[in-house]
């Protein structure tokens, strides 16, 4: 039984992968959901007609978080949707495998305007409208770093790693600046999960194929992240701030 909150969610790039996966059981736990999109309008689609179907209510935006004029329409348009409880800072892009000797700076300033910047933009008009310092009533941010924070994926994409560690402290950061203002930051850091993501780095199989690695020896599901994110969107949560939780199978 859906327990409707009446607040919406944001999920930046809802429309694939974890941020579908999420976008759907945020939904199922009573979230209004706007689903984010950056150019796969179809996808975005099929997520809104999904909740849609189960008498949820959601939208799809496109926004390119990696364009603040992008961030800005998203969070209009949101506002026009409901009171915001919480936003999922999930877009993220990864580049084909480079050392970083051959990486352009065409390539790097992307990663870190869409990885980093455009989380830190969201996050911001997040709290302008959720803290009780503006006249909110608080709320939840949940941002997607990665293992390979931790790990720092040499010969393969040490940008996005080094993006994913951005993102590591500024949970922390904001989490402590907000915390007595009714807002909750936390981060997950996924490890090989099975999505498209590895195709738009160039390899489609690169989570099967590192699994062995794992020591579960087997790749996460989109779910099995969102699963964790709903959780720190959620009241279960409530004493849960200023932390990254690995949802990794032990990597
Ligand atoms: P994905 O399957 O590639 O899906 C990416 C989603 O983000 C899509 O909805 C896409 O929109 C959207 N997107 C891409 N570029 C964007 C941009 N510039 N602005 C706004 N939205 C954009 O990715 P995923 O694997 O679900 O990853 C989600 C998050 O988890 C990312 O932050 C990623 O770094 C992190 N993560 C993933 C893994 C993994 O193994 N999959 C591991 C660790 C961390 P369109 O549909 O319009 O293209």
């Amino acid at each position: 039984m859906r327990a409707d909150t009446n607040r919406v969610v944001i999920i930046t790039g809802g429309s694939r992968g974890i941020g579908r996966a999420t976008a759907l059981k945020a939904a199922a736990a009573g979230f209004r959901v706007v689903v984010g999109y950056a150019s796969n309008e179809a996808a975005a689609n099929e997520v809104v007609a999904g909740i849609e179907t189960t008498n949820g209510k959601a939208i799809a935006v496109k926004c390119d978080v990696g364009n603040e004029a992008d961030i800005l329409a998203l969070f209009k348009a949101a506002d026009e949707f409901g009171p915001l409880g919480a936003l999922v800072n999930n877009a993220g892009i990864v580049g084909p495998s480079l050392r970083v000797d051959q990486m352009s700076t065409d390539r790097i300033v992307r990663m870190m305007a869409v990885n980093v910047t455009g989380s830190i933009l969201c996050a911001r008009e997040a709290v302008k409208r959720m803290s009780t310092k503006h006249g909110g009533t608080g709320g939840v941010i949940v941002n997607l770093s990665s293992v390979a924070a931790k790990l720092g994926a040499p010969n393969t994409y040490v940008d996005y790693a080094a993006s994913k560690g951005a993102i590591d402290s500024f949970t922390i950061g904001l989490g402590h600046e907000v915390a007595a203002e009714g807002i909750r930051v936390a981060g997950i850091r996924p490890g090989l999960i099975d999505t498209e993501i590895h195709a738009s780095g160039g390899e489609p199989d690169r989570a099967q194929r590192l699994a062995h690695n794992v020591p579960m020896k087997r790749v996460g599901t989109a779910d099995e992240i969102a699963n964790a994110i709903v959780w720190l969107l959620s009241d279960e949560a409530s004493y849960v701030t200023a932390t990254i939780i690995d949802v990794s199978g032990g990597r």
